[in-house]
């Protein structure tokens, strides 16, 4: 609770809402936004309303007011949550993690970017070079993540198309000394295609604009983008962004990062062999298939470094072997087609991970030995796609509302459960709160052999038989009596069309092949697996839905054993105007977010808990009975004397193990008189 604002801004914390109710949750929120006071808490989690204005709250000063403060001493903000999850890594070696969520344009990815700002700010204090270089490659791997990462779509202008997770590992000073990033399910259908209004990724136009000429026709590029049918959609759209200085920008993070130059040159090449490829179109004569713009077959094979036959052969037909023999099946101008877009989409989705990977060689932490310098910790930061509920929901979507829904359990599991358990635990009085579980929507999805992934897996093995249709018998015959697969509760299910092709996503081996035949070696490099034989090929590679599922599961583990901190952003409007707060669009998404729910269950319960004898350890100088040493039987009746003392007996209960404070006020107070005392 932040003491100094005055209540024309509203409460800065939602604990205080005279009554706990969607009206007054709601007009506490629009106020705040209206007086442009964007952050509030609940508890300890922030709530974000995007602003769509330039705030000045970020600076050197404000960073400064946050240093080292509790996060009831000053009004709620980012770096507020960033330092109590710094300090809970330093002081108590807690790995921690911050977890951002909301929906796309909400402001999430901004959030990630200070809380990243604040810790390279107040960290380093003695300067020291390896630790400064250390920040500065976490920070400039943002822009390069962001060029091939992020689109813009027509809810933002600068959309994360990809999850990521990044931890930062601190040393036992609180210094950074490297880091990891995960990254999850990029968008690649959005290398091939765009919705109108929307553009492939950045990294397109942002070579077409700024590289320069010679780049350009060594690419065989020119700077039109409506000339490439993969890119042409996004081509004509007039927005604020600029590619020209972001490709320089770009280029330099790459180089300062530690790309080599002949790593830069094949990720532009690769960018340009996919604008080559999606102009290349397919013919008949009599019952063969050809390629009809064979021109741009010998650029493909001068960008890749490859033969040209093998280009042109990879693109008509495919190695197949039955029983002992391989033969050689020719692509339908149909199957080429698909194989063509198979290919586009594969290698730009494998540059990303390559990217990720090179960034993470040269970030992680190295000779790092915690015998010598202590435990190593971590501070993780997750930036995640929130739901998306579109005209037409493909696969994608569907992933990215089952994760939602994985991370919102998540939620509900650390605050709610938790909070409820560790009462009944402690044997303090506690008024069950109803809140929707959504662990059985999890499931839904998640189950093995009766989930959905588990049945699209299945409708997927039938190669060739397999409809949308198959799949939605499917669906139908083994999930219609769960309770909630028709109900409306279940968001995730917002999805009626999940595309079967995007699951399988299967690229041809002799692309793979092909790639890996490469005489570059930083390309040959991303493509490992060409080197098997289609006779070696047997194992069937695991599903897009699977692989998902997995990163999903190891996500959340991971999480669920660090201290979390919450972000929640809410977006207040759909034309990015920072006026309007539509009250409808707000209230959907405080809805599902669950911060009622939220509310109710801080409210009922306490701001803040301690063990007796840590309290004691940080209290006892405030009262005569227990300083410096208290006489008591045990070290509750200790810490009981002393509140009763000072006159807050009223506000605190006292648990088995823990003495529990209702108010952050009661916190507030006795942290001035321990100020006094020292
Ligand atoms: P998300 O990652 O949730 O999709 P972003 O973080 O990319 O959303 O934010 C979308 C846009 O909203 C940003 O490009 C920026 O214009 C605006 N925005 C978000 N947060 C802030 C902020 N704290 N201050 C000013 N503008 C913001
Ligand atoms: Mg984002």
């Amino acid at each position: 609770m932040a003491e100094h604002e005055s209540l024309e801004f509203g409460k800065a914390d939602f604990v205080l809402l005279d009554n706990v109710s969607m009206e007054e949750f709601m007009s506490n929120l629009k106020l705040r936004f209206e007086k442009g006071r964007i952050y509030s808490y609940i508890g300890e989690v922030v709530v974000s309303v995007n602003p769509y204005r330039a705030m000045n709250i970020y600076g050197r000063d404000t960073i400064e007011q946050y240093k080292g403060r509790e996060l009831y001493e000053r009004p709620p903000h980012l770096f507020a949550i960033a330092d109590a999850a710094y300090k809970a890594m330093k002081r108590r070696n807690k790995d921690t993690c911050i977890v951002i969520s909301g929906e796309s344009g909400a402001g999430k990815t901004e959030a990630s970017k200070y809380i990243m700002q604040y810790i390279a700010a107040i960290t380093n204090p003695n300067q020291r070079a390896e630790v400064e270089r250390v920040k500065n490659m976490l920070l400039k791997s943002n822009c390069v993540l962001e060029a091939f990462g992020n689109a813009k779509t027509n809810r933002n202008d600068n959309s994360s198309r990809f999850g990521k997770y990044m931890d930062i590992n601190f040393d036992f000073k609180g210094d950074p000394i490297g880091g990891h990033i995960n990254n999850y399910l990029l968008e690649k259908s959005r290398v091939i295609f765009q919705q109108p209004g929307e553009r492939s990724f950045h990294s397109y136009y942002q070579l077409l604009k700024g590289a320069p000429d010679s780049l350009l026709r060594s690419l065989h590029i020119q700077r039109d983008p409506t000339a490439y049918n993969y890119i042409k959609v996004g081509g004509q759209i007039k927005s604020g962004i600029n590619d020209g200085a972001d490709f320089k920008a770009v280029a330099d993070a790459m180089k300062v990062i530690g790309f080599t130059g002949d790593e830069i040159q094949t990720v532009y090449k690769i960018l340009a062999t996919i604008l080559h490829l999606g102009n290349l179109t397919f013919g008949v004569d009599g019952d063969v298939t050809l390629i009809e713009n064979t021109k741009l077959v010998s650029v493909i094979r001068e960008l890749l470094s490859t033969k040209e036959e093998n280009v042109e052969k990879a693109l008509l037909y495919r190695t197949v072997a039955t029983g002992r023999d391989v033969i050689e099946k020719q692509h339908t101008t149909q199957e080429a087609s698909y194989g063509r877009d198979a290919l586009a989409k594969a290698m730009y989705e494998r540059l990303f991970c390559w990217i990720v990977g090179r960034i993470n060689d040269i970030i992680e932490v190295k000779n790092y030995d915690a015998r010598v310098h202590g435990k190593n910790t971590v501070i993780g930061v997750l930036d995640i796609y929130g739901f998306e509920i579109f005209q037409n929901n493909s696969f994608e979507q569907f992933c990215i509302n089952y994760c939602n829904e994985k991370l919102q359990q998540l939620f509900i599991q650390l605050v709610l459960k938790q909070e409820q358990e560790e009462y009944q635990r402690e044997g303090i009085p506690w008024k069950h709160i109803d809140y929707f579980n959504n662990q059985i929507i999890v499931d839904l999805v998640e189950q093995q052999h009766k989930g959905i992934f588990s049945v699209l897996d299945e409708a997927c093995m039938n190669v060739g038989k397999v409809t949308d249709e198959v799949f939605l018998q499917g669906l139908n015959g083994k999930l219609a009596k769960h309770a909630h697969y028709t109900s409306r509760k279940c968001r995730t299910l917002a999805v009626s069309k999940v595309k079967i092709p995007n699951n399988k996503d299967t690229l041809f081996q002799d692309f793979k092949r092909l790639l890996y035949n490469s005489s570059n070696p930083v390309l040959k490099g991303m493509w490992p697996e060409g080197k098997l034989s289609i006779t070696e090929v047997t194992k069937r590679p695991l599903t897009a839905a699977t692989l998902f599922k997995n990163s999903m599961i190891s996500l959340v583990e991971n999480l669920a054993c660090k201290e979390p901190y919450y972000v929640r952003c809410i977006k207040p409007n759909d034309v990015k105007s920072p006026l309007l707060f539509e009250q409808e669009r707000c209230r959907h998404q405080v809805e599902y977010l669950g911060l009622l729910e939220n509310v109710r269950v801080r409210r009922a319960g306490f701001a803040y808990r301690q063990t007796y004898p840590r309290f004691l350890q940080r209290y006892k100088m405030i009262s005569e009975f227990t300083w410096p040493n208290h006489d008591l039987p045990s070290d509750k009746d200790a810490v009981k004397r002393l509140l009763q003392g000072c006159g807050f007996d009223h506000d605190v209960a006292y648990g088995k193990t823990k003495v529990f404070i209702r108010t952050p006020r009661t916190l507030f107070s006795l942290e001035e008189q321990r100020v006094e005392m020292v």
